[in-house]
């Protein structure tokens, strides 16, 4: 058995990287991707070339390894281009993102390190970051110091997260399902009901309530909605507000709404996962009076703090709620110290063993400090406008509403036939040609293209050749 041992420590060994073999692995990634930062930004803002079998075969393990230089070059055959080009200063589509290059560093020292950041008590260093990245992004959302949150992977995750705690604060169980009553609008993520399926809560009633010409919740017709099912014997029990929608970037009247929630005893749910980051920018803080009113609030810095995709927020006001609702305990995890004052992260959400994804939002905000976010934000917000103000002197666009924060939506009216076909084949157009990356959706059952600003990288420069793209692409149409 010792011989097999030793023969097995041999082969294991080449997984424990020494100094040089680190030395050589390191520069070859970094040199890898410096090139690659170096040409992303020119490169198409949409590609949908894949050779299925190829990468298929490329992606296959095998029972010995492969040379670094020949791995890497199958990424760049079939990983580091394919589809939207998120890292371009013209990625316009959904909701943008970016990833600042200072994150990635976060991220390869938060695995290098591999601290257990589940418990306070097995890696209290990085649980007290993450506690106080929390309460810094509480601070300026306005919650109190007993509110309690987690950095989840993204919005669903944290959608997920608050609306447990507001169902079990509420005692939305058996009988009491089919009569609580859950009011969002047309504009709500499709999220919200997808965690209301997975939560079981599919057989509450959800009501859609009407929105104005701005595609915001109204509050009066919320009131009334409200007030009726009271007096039929329902129990109206969450209002969904959103900070940001993702179609229009409208922001609910998020004051209007604590107010009803407040009166009739409703648990208010914000979606900031797009916009509530925006609140960083004077141009638009007052949008968001109320914010802090809100029972549950999630947010998503892989959205509006250009860190990479797998990062949102949770925030519950009365932190003990989600504690009582994500709190467990096992035999085999046993605190030997003190109790203390600090939470543990897998206290507070459906994780137990997690990422340090702390580690990556904390760098770039400790690096910089906030001035330089709220510079971005802000820009990202006037530019949103500058869009809308040029497309406003061009005679064939109809558009959306003033933009709330920096998203626009508009479409080209053809001299003639029919506006949706005629603005699905632009869209298909500019996809195809890959110079900037937009995308649509659909407003009162109309076909609309959006823009969204919120790239890092994207400037006065990108917008205007987004304008250019899009009427040029327009009238070569036109022009058949
Ligand atoms: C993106 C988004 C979500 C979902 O967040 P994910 O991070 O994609 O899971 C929820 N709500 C709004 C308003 C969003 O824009």
């Amino acid at each position: 058995m010792i011989d097999k041992i030793k023969e097995l420590e041999k082969i294991s060994r080449v997984l424990d990287a020494n100094f040089q073999e680190r030395g050589y692995l390191l520069n070859e990634i970094t040199d890898y991707s410096q090139d690659y930062l170096e040409k992303i930004n020119n490169t198409s803002a949409f590609s949908f070339d894949i050779d299925k079998n190829d990468a298929i075969s490329d992606f296959s393990i095998n029972d010995s390894g492969e040379d670094i230089k020949a791995i890497l070059k199958s990424l760049d055959r079939h990983v580091n281009f394919s589809g939207a080009n998120t890292l371009s200063s013209k990625y316009f589509g959904y909701i943008p993102t970016g990833s600042i290059f200072h994150s990635a560093l976060g991220d390869y020292h938060a695995a290098i390190i591999n601290r257990y950041t589940g418990l306070y008590y097995t890696a209290p260093g990085p649980a007290l970051l993450e506690n106080t990245l929390i309460r810094w992004i509480s601070n300026i959302l306005g919650y109190p110091d007993n509110s309690l949150g987690n950095l989840s992977s993204g919005g669903s995750i944290s959608t997920l997260t608050a609306l447990v705690t507001a169902r079990d604060a509420h005692n939305i169980e058996g009988d009491e399902i089919n009569k609580a009553v859950v009011y969002l609008t047309s504009q709500t993520h499709h999220c919200l009901k997808k965690v209301l399926h997975i939560v079981g809560l599919d057989n509450c009633i959800v009501r859609e309530i009407d929105i104005d010409d701005n595609y915001r919740m109204n509050a009066n017709k919320l009131e009334e909605a409200v007030i009726s099912d009271k007096k039929h014997g329902l129990n109206p029990w969450l209002i969904v507000g959103t900070a940001g929608t993702t179609n229009t970037g409208s922001v609910d009247p998020l004051y209007n709404l604590s107010q009803i929630a407040n009166q009739y005893g409703l648990w208010y749910h914000i979606d900031g996962a797009y916009g509530a980051f925006y609140l960083l920018s004077d141009e638009v803080k007052d949008r968001f009076s109320g914010i802090e009113k809100s029972h549950s609030i999630i947010v998503d810095p892989h959205k509006s703090l250009f860190i990479p995709f797998g990062s949102g927020v949770t925030l519950i006001r009365e932190g003990k709620k989600l504690h009582d609702s994500f709190s467990a305990h096992a035999d085999y995890i046993e605190n030997i110290m003190e109790k203390t004052e600090e939470m543990s992260p897998a206290d507070l959400s459906p994780e137990l063993t997690r990422h340090f994804r702390g580690l990556r939002m904390w760098l770039p905000l400790k690096l910089f400090g906030i001035s330089v976010f709220k510079a971005a934000l802000t820009e990202k917000i006037l530019l949103a406008r500058y869009f809308y103000e040029k497309m406003m002197e061009i005679k064939r666009i109809e558009l959306g509403p003033y933009p709330d924060l920096s998203i626009v939506t508009y479409r080209w009216i053809p001299e003639k036939g029919n506006p949706d076909d005629f603005n699905k084949l632009l869209l298909k157009k500019i996809q195809h040609e890959g110079k900037i990356f937009i995308s649509s959706t659909k407003l009162n059952g109309k076909y609309v293209l959006r823009l969204a600003v919120g790239s890092f990288k994207t400037h006065k420069e990108d917008i205007d050749v987004a304008i250019n793209v899009i009427r040029g692409s327009a009238e070569e149409i036109e022009a058949g």
